[in-house]
C-alpha cells in the first residue's frame, strides 16, 4: 500500500449533492461506501469535512452577523456534517471517532493527537470537526494541520474535478490538468489548489497533496493502492 495514513478533506458543499442546502442522502451514503472500501484495504483514516453546505463566515457577514460569530457557526455547521457521516459510517459497520476543536463533550471527543493516533492505530476513522476551533481559518487549515499532526502521509482533497488545471476548466476549453505538480510551481502560476495558509502549512512540511474527484467511485481507493489519480503536489 503506498500511503498508510491519510487524511481526507471533503467540502461541505459537496455533501449537498444536487440540492441547494443542506445534506443529499445519496452524496452521503456514496462518501461513506468510497470510505469504507479504503479503511478495507487496511490503512489508516482521518477525515475533515467543510461546513459550507450549511454555513460560512462570510456569508454571516452578508447578514450582518460579525464575523468571528460567522465563523463559529461555520464550525458548528461542520460538526453536524461530521456527525452525519460519522452515523452513516456506523450504519455500515465501520466504526469511527469524532474528535472536536471546540469542546463539546456530549457528541464528541476534544481532539487529542495521541489519542487521535491511537484510535486511528486500532482502525478506526477519525472525524476531524469544527476545523481548527478558531475563527479566520478554514477546514482547508484545518486539514493540512490536522495532517501534519497525525504524522498522515498525505493529504487527499476530494473535489468535483479531477485535478488541477493550468485554468479553470469550467470557463476555458484549453484549461490542461497537471498529473503531478510541484508547490512552487503552484504559487508561480497562481493555481488555487486550497486556501494560502492550508497549502503553505503543507509546503512547510513537506506534505504531498492530492487533488482527486471524490464524486467518482473508485477514485479513493485507487489512490491508496499507489494509482495516479488527480493531481499530485509535491516539493519537487
Ligand atoms: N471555520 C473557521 N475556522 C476553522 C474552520 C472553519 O472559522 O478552523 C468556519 C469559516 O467561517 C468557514 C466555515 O467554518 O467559512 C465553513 O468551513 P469551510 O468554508 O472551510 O467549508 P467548505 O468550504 O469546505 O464547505
Amino acid at each position: 500500500m503506498k500511503y498508510k495514513r491519510i487524511l481526507l478533506k471533503l467540502s461541505g458543499e459537496s455533501l449537498q449533492g444536487e440540492q441547494s442546502f443542506g445534506i443529499d442522502a445519496n452524496r452521503l451514503r456514496q462518501y461513506a461506501t468510497e470510505i469504507k472500501k479504503a479503511v478495507q484495504e487496511g490503512i489508516q483514516v482521518a477525515i475533515v469535512i467543510g461546513g459550507g453546505n450549511i454555513f460560512r463566515g462570510s456569508v454571516g457577514e452578508s447578514l450582518g452577523i460579525d464575523r468571528v460569530q460567522g465563523d463559529y457557526m461555520g464550525m458548528l455547521a461542520t460538526v453536524i456534517n461530521s456527525m452525519a457521516l460519522q452515523s452513516t459510517l456506523e450504519d455500515m459497520g465501520v466504526y469511527t471517532r469524532l474528535m472536536s476543536g471546540i469542546k463539546m463533550e456530549q457528541v464528541c471527543e476534544p481532539f487529542i493527537k495521541r489519542r487521535a493516533i491511537r484510535h486511528l492505530e486500532k482502525g478506526r476513522v477519525v472525524i476531524f470537526g469544527a476545523g481548527l476551533g478558531s475563527p479566520y481559518f478554514t477546514t482547508d487549515s484545518a486539514a493540512s494541520l490536522r495532517a501534519i499532526e497525525i504524522e498522515a502521509d498525505v493529504v487527499l482533497k476530494g473535489t468535483r474535478v479531477d485535478g488541477v488545471y493550468s485554468a479553470d476548466p469550467e470557463r476555458d476549453e484549453s484549461a490542461e490538468r497537471f498529473s503531478n505538480i510541484s508547490f512552487e510551481e503552484v504559487y508561480k502560476r497562481g493555481l488555487n489548489v486550497m486556501d494560502m495558509t492550508a497549502f503553505t502549512l503543507c509546503k512547510e512540511n513537506e506534505l504531498p497533496i492530492i487533488v482527486f474527484d471524490m464524486n467518482k467511485a473508485g477514485n479513493l481507493v485507487k489512490i491508496v493502492r499507489g494509482e495516479s489519480v488527480g493531481t499530485l503536489i509535491t516539493m519537487n
